[in-house]
């Protein structure tokens, strides 16, 4: 059984992203309402009421509903986000990055991939659905500024200002779709947290020319670094239920299979994975642990006097269920006897750090099986498989609430890993029309089977 979604509504998707590359809703500083307006006219057009809410000047979101005669579950087509974020090579690209020109068979610029796509398809499924009608439950449309600088005025906002109003059982949003070996489709069922650190240490002044026995913040905080990086990668608690779905995902042997999720051949596994394949090796790396990254040092003020201050930045990850605590405990415990002399304090986002608790919904619940029959439609046969995402995203403000959330779409087959990685905020970002009309299909479709 294929949909029937007809090929002009596929074709107003695709213009409609053209349009939405073309408004250039560069964050910062966003300026989305461009976008958000024109999404608000459109939907009016078809006869559909719709909330815009102002957040900051010229930025804001959009909410609109569908509801079913009887009551059912709530499902969101979002949040899904209308910004970008800048193009620092537009000489390297073969197009204008914001002319959302539409040739080979693809809609080019910046944003189609992350996440203009999923907009639009939300989008017009969403009229489709609204033209059609839903027998139970509510469908919400939830269009949101600012994710990629944190969402203080998109998403975040709604969750402080507006709550009631986008309150769900599920969400659907960025991105997954990606096809691995044998009809297996990526979707995202959380992401890592961030717990960014300061480290400070302080010394004792005195003459560079004698330094034996000094107290040296600097060398302090040189220790530091290089403690850290060894205890995450060889002292760090393990952890492999992630690994095991990467394993299914990749078509791993049994063999292989079995050497990854076991914690005391991970290590050696990573070594000989290294040398071969450094990009695999770096995400085996990072779904199997909190990650601790010294990435920034400060300190001392003068060649000749011995360092009285030192800092060091320390970029943490950590994995869902890893909380406040958990980091605090490791870092002590990488820092060994610096401990005692390391004052420890969390980088707030006002001060360009990322602080955010790592999250996951189920990854084999009936709404998951849902889902899988949503693809199945298109695909008949193809399977699931859950992917943590080590980058942060709005998602995290719906798993807070309880919010049965996914990263879901539905990509042409062609598209490749590379693409995957290369594309979102890449040069020459670009989204087949094949992936529009699949997207579009699958949301549709899970509309149909949810509500
Ligand atoms: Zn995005």
């Amino acid at each position: 059984m294929s949909t029937k979604i007809s090929k002009e509504s596929i074709d107003e998707a695709t213009q409609l992203i053209s349009k939405l590359v073309q408004n250039k809703c560069i964050n910062p500083p966003g300026d989305e309402m461009k976008s958000i307006r024109m999404i608000e006219t459109l939907l009016k057009s078809k006869g559909i009421e719709c909330s815009v809410f102002e957040t900051a000047p010229n930025r804001g979101n959009l909410v609109a509903r569908i509801k079913g005669s009887e009551d059912g579950p709530k499902l969101m087509f979002g949040p899904a986000h209308v910004d970008v974020v800048p193009v620092p090579n537009p000489e390297e690209w073969s197009v204008d990055p914001f002319s959302g020109e539409i040739k080979d068979g693809y809609i080019w610029g910046r944003g189609t991939m992350d996440m203009l796509f999923i907009v639009a398809t939300q989008v017009q499924a969403f009229i489709q659905l609204h033209k059609e009608g839903i027998s139970k439950g509510e469908l919400i449309l939830f269009i949101v500024s600012d994710e990629e600088a944190g969402g203080t005025h998109g998403a975040k906002w709604m969750m402080e200002n507006h709550p009631d109003l986008i309150e769900t059982d599920y969400c659907l949003t960025e991105m997954g779709g990606a096809f691995l070996d044998d009809g297996k489709v990526v979707f995202m069922i959380g992401e890592k947290g961030g717990a960014w650190k300061r480290i400070h240490f302080k010394g004792t002044p005195g003459h560079g020319s004698m330094p034996y026995g000094s107290n040296n913040a600097v060398v302090k905080a040189s220790k530091a670094i290089l403690r850290i990086e060894n205890y995450c990668d060889n002292k760090i608690p393990l952890r492999t239920e992630y690994l095991g779905y990467l394993a299914d995902g990749l078509g791993m042997g049994k063999v292989q299979k079995f050497m990854l999720t076991t914690k005391s051949l991970l290590p050696l596994l990573l070594k000989l994975t290294r040398k071969k394949d450094p990009d695999t090796a770096k995400i085996i790396h990072s779904l199997s642990r909190m990650t601790m990254s010294p990435n920034m040092v400060q300190g001392g003020m003068k060649a000749n006097v011995i360092a009285t201050k030192a800092s060091i930045v320390v970029d943490i990850r950590t994995l869902p269920g890893q909380d406040h605590e958990y980091v605090l405990k490791h870092l002590n415990k990488a820092l060994g006897d610096l401990a005692d002399e390391a004052e420890i304090t969390q980088m707030t986002e006002e001060d360009g750090g990322v602080n955010s608790k790592g999250n996951a919904s189920d990854p084999s619940s009936e709404f998951v099986s849902l889902l899988e029959e949503a693809i199945g439609m298109e695909f008949p046969g193809s399977k699931l498989v859950p992917f943590l995402m080590p980058g942060v995203t709005d998602m995290r403000y719906f798993r807070e609430k309880g919010v049965q959330s996914y990263g879901f779409s539905l990509l042409d087959p062609k598209t490749t890993t590379k693409d995957m990685s290369s594309l979102p905020h890449g040069t020459d970002e670009r989204i087949s029309v094949k992936t529009v009309e699949l997207t579009f299909k699958a949301y549709y479709n899970i509309a149909k089977l949810t509500l």
